[in-house]
Order: structure tokens, then C-alpha cells, then sequence
């Protein structure tokens, strides 16, 4: 095995990617499964797509059926994954939704809804993933997906719920780092800036157009760009990273 295969190969781990049926869960999926790792996307609605775009590559992987708010749902996962690969080393808590809306406006059920999701859906997975890690001595890394909203304001979209609830991860994250580093569980965010998905890309036009002065790098990322940084947060390259929170966001933030 080469040196940098040894850094950034994951033959032979087993990794869940949550919301990996679409956008950039899918796309990072693909770059895990490229790195050698066994998939397994949990969703509501499925991932059949990705599961046929990651065998024709040759890679292996699995869809289950579950909503990351609902303890149950997630834990019946987990056990499948358990069960039928033998392990979870590594977790890309990635599923989230965007409400955008002004405070005035919005309810508090949405407001609920989205820290639901983002919030607390990636708490239930981490305490799920954490929980079965620990008790198997397993040292995996735990991905949480933050966003650079966690750390800025978006302008000129109003979306406090969201905002608030990638804040929340961001912290969420480095308390877990903290709280497991004694079994070896790693715990790090990701937080990108505008990214080509379905949840950006249905954004209207006026609104994209007032994003692209904002962007130093003057687009929007693509979810390719995301995948080398979730692959150095799984990987042995990243054994002294704890706690970290990753930007890629076209240096938006540093404004
Ligand atoms: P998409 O809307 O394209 O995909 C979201 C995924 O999350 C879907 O696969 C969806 O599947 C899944 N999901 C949503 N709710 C749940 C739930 N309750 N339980 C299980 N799965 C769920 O979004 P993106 O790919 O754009 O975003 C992915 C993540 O990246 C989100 O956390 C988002 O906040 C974050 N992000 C996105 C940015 C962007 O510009 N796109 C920028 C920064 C961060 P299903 O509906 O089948 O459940």
C-alpha cells in the first residue's frame, strides 16, 4: 500500500452517508465508495440512483429507509448496517433542509422543523453511530454537515432557523469531540458555502444573482469540491483533526 494510500484510502471501512440520495450526500457518497469504503445512505425517500451510479464503478453500497429525527427509525438503521457490513467507521451526518423566510413570517413549527432536521436529526445519528463505536472499541470519524451559515449571516435571504441550527452543529460538534476523544472518536464539521443542488439550485434566479458579488471566487461551489475535504476528515490523514469546523466556501466567510 502506498503512503498516500495509506493516508487517504478507505478500503475496508464501512461509512453512512445521511441524505445521500441527491445533491452533495450523493456525490460524496460516490467519492467514499472511490476511496474504498462500503456505503450505506440512509433517507426517506431512497437512494436507488446512487446506489447504481456507485456499482457501476464498481463500489459497493446500500440504501435504507429512515428520518433522522425519528430515534427508532435511525436506530433500526444502524443495526442493518451493523448486521450486514459488520461495522461503522465512519458517519457523514449530512441530511438537512433550508426554510427561507422572513422571521415575521415564519412559524414557529417551521422554525421547529428545520432544527429538528438539522439540529437534532444530526445529534440522533452522532449518539446512535457514538453509542455502537463505542461499545465495539471502534475509532471512526464522525462528520457532522455545518454550513458557513453557521458562522455568517446569509444576506439577502432571511433563513434565522437554519442559521441557527448549523450554529448549533458547529458547537454540537465540538462538544462531542471533547466528550469522545478519550474512546478515539473523532468529530469534526464540514461547512460549506454555495454549493449546485437541488436545494440551491431551485433557488430563484434574483436571488442567485444577488449571491455572486457576495462570492469572492464569484460562483457557486460544486459538490465535487466537497469531496476531498469529507475523504482528509475520514481518512488516517486527519488523526490529529478533533473538533474541527472545515470551510470551503469560496472564502465567503472571510469578508
Ligand atoms: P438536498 O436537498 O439536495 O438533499 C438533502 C438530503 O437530505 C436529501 O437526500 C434528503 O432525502 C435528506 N433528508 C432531508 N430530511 C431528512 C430526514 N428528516 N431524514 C433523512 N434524510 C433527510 O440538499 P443539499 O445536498 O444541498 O444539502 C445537504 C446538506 O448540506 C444539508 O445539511 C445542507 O444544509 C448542507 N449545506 C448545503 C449547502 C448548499 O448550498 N447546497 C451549503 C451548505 C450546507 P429525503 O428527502 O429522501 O429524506
Amino acid at each position: 500500500m502506498s503512503y498516500l494510500e495509506k493516508l487517504f484510502g478507505l478500503k475496508g471501512k464501512v461509512a453512512i452517508v445521511t441524505g445521500g440520495g441527491r445533491g452533495i450526500g450523493q456525490v460524496v457518497a460516490m467519492g467514499l465508495a472511490g476511496a474504498g469504503a462500503e456505503i450505506a445512505i440512509i433517507s426517506r425517500t431512497g437512494a436507488d440512483e446512487t446506489v447504481r451510479l456507485i456499482e457501476k464503478e464498481g463500489g459497493k453500497a446500500y440504501s435504507l429507509l429512515a428520518d433522522v429525527t425519528k430515534e427508532d427509525e435511525v436506530d433500526t438503521a444502524l443495526k442493518t448496517v451493523v448486521s450486514r457490513s459488520g461495522s461503522i467507521d465512519i458517519v457523514f451526518n449530512n441530511a438537512g433542509i433550508c426554510i427561507h423566510k422572513d422571521t415575521l413570517e415564519a412559524s414557529i413549527a417551521e422554525w421547529r422543523e428545520v432544527l429538528d432536521i438539522n439540529l437534532t436529526g444530526e445529534y440522533i445519528v452522532a449518539r446512535a453511530v457514538g453509542r455502537i463505536m463505542i461499545e465495539r472499541g471502534i475509532k471512526g470519524s464522525i462528520i457532522n454537515m455545518a454550513s458557513m451559515s453557521g458562522s455568517i449571516v446569509n444576506v439577502p435571504q432571511w433563513q434565522a432557523s437554519y442559521n441557527a441550527s448549523k450554529a448549533g452543529v458547529i458547537h454540537m460538534t465540538r462538544s462531542l469531540a471533547v466528550e469522545w476523544s478519550r474512546y478515539g472518536i473523532r468529530v469534526n464539521s464540514l461547512s460549506p458555502g454555495y454549493i449546485g443542488t437541488p436545494m440551491s439550485v431551485d433557488t430563484p434566479q434574483e436571488l442567485k444573482d444577488a449571491w455572486m458579488p457576495l462570492i469572492p471566487a464569484h460562483r457557486m461551489g460544486d459538490p465535487k469540491e466537497l469531496v476531498g475535504a469529507v475523504i482528509y476528515l475520514a481518512a488516517e490523514s486527519s488523526s490529529y483533526t478533533n473538533g474541527s469546523d472545515l470551510i470551503v466556501d469560496g472564502a465567503y466567510v472571510c469578508q
